[in-house]
């Protein structure tokens, strides 16, 4: 079969929290409930896709996050050097999501409109809304523009066959997912779209957000362009890397979104 992918869950990042800090009202029980930062490589016979690229030491030391491993490094671990990757889609600008911004000289970057004038304009005279953005990333953005290396979209967009973006904003007004079709069938990369499982599943939203009612909408989108419950990767969930074989038996932070679920 053609037009289909491998799919990599990368992780560079963690940071602890608890779960109070993690839905909107809180948390009953407010046990830890740390966060793991990743990239995704979509990997197929059109070529490589990198999803997001993460942050580097730097923010990391700013943003008081783990670098658990240089995006660079995991992506090593795949076989893929940087200079080689072409094809970067961002899902959004916030800070862990669009750094090391001198790593891919060769890429150029798939954006939502919505999403780069929302972080240029007006919204971020709000000190809640710019928050989660670097006035570097965003800046380093619009140079990349000016290079001639940013491809915008606007709602649904076919990247490439069956690697498809859609616009679900919420957490951050140009936010967008992946549909990828693998050999298990249709998966959603997630990002922001649900930090956790349990922010999709239980419909409890993300306190980090532009518009409640765009992002649980964004949850049953996710649902409805997912094969089952089991193709929704959320973006920020540590149960991501137990519930999906390993890449490599000794490498305990890289796995296979392509490959079904374990148990
Ligand atoms: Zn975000
Ligand atoms: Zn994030």
């Amino acid at each position: 079969m053609t037009d289909i992918y491998d799919i990599y869950a990368v992780r560079y990042g963690h940071h602890f929290r608890h779960a109070a800090a993690n839905f909107v009202g809180g948390d009953p029980h407010d046990a830890p409930m740390p966060l793991d930062y990743f990239v995704w490589v979509i990997r197929g016979e059109n070529g490589t896709y990198l999803f997001d690229t993460g942050f580097d030491a730097a923010m990391a030391a700013k943003r008081k996050r783990d670098l658990v491993r240089p995006v660079e490094d995991g992506l090593r671990l795949i076989g893929i050097t940087p200079d080689s990757v072409r094809e970067i889609i961002l899902s959004h600008l916030h800070f862990d999501h669009c750094g090391n911004h001198d790593l891919f000289p060769n890429a150029r970057y798939h954006l939502q409109d919505v999403e780069m004038a929302y972080c240029t304009g007006r919204c971020m005279c709000h000190p809640v809304l710019r928050q989660p953005f670097e006035a570097e990333d965003v800046t380093n953005m619009v140079r990349k523009l000016y290079e001639g290396r940013v491809v915008f979209h606007d709602g649904v967009s076919e990247i490439a066959p069956n690697l498809i973006a859609h616009r679900v904003g919420g957490h951050s007004k140009g936010l967008q997912i992946l549909r990828v079709l693998t050999r298990r069938g249709w998966v959603v990369l997630g990002s922001d779209a649900a930090h956790f499982y349990a922010n999709v599943e239980e419909a409890r939203p993300f306190p980090v957000v532009e518009s409640i009612t765009d992002m649980l909408d964004g949850y049953e989108t996710m649902k409805r362009l997912a094969s089952s419950p089991r193709h929704i990767i959320p973006g920020h969930d540590p149960l991501v890397l137990r519930r999906y074989p390993l890449h490599h038996p000794d490498i305990a932070d890289i796995v296979r979104l392509d490959l079904d679920a374990l148990g």
